[in-house]
């Protein structure tokens, strides 16, 4: 079994971004002689998250203005004190930081309908890291 370590980095240009980052996960698996086991995706902070689903531009649409019903821009957040991006960290406690994947003969055990994807949720920004960690044989 090995472990490797791979770092992205990513550059945002909006304060909402989704990035599909399956290519570049693949790319990685790719360039590894890893047949079987698991990558995690995990996103190193507070307020960008990895998702899994489809790449559907009204679907991806409809995904931002469902964060945005839920978690409203101002509330009053005690955090908006400190540095003004309160809704941005809920956001991100809502969608969580990494996802875990399974590797089946060098690919990414994905469904036919899914992508995965960074997403910011305080940009724009540069140098956002992501650590792909493959575990497997
Ligand atoms: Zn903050």
């Amino acid at each position: 079994m090995v472990v490797i370590h791979k770092s992205l980095k990513i550059n945002s240009d909006s304060k909402f971004q989704i990035v599909d980052i399956t290519s570049v996960i693949n790319k990685e698996l790719a360039s590894l002689n890893l047949s079987n086991g698991i990558v995690n995706v995990f996103s190193k902070h507070s307020t960008t998250g990895i998702v899994i689903n489809e790449n559907e531009s009204g679907l991806l649409s409809d995904f931002k203005k469902s964060l945005e019903d839920v978690i409203l821009s101002s509330n009053n957040y005690k955090h908006d004190r400190i540095d003004n991006n309160a809704s941005s960290h809920l956001k991100a406690f809502l969608i969580g930081s990494s996802q875990s994947i399974p590797i089946i003969d060098n690919k990414l055990d994905l469904g036919t309908w899914q992508s995965v994807f960074f997403v910011e949720l305080d940009g724009p920004r540069v140098n956002r890291t992501i650590t792909l960690t493959f575990i497997g044989e």
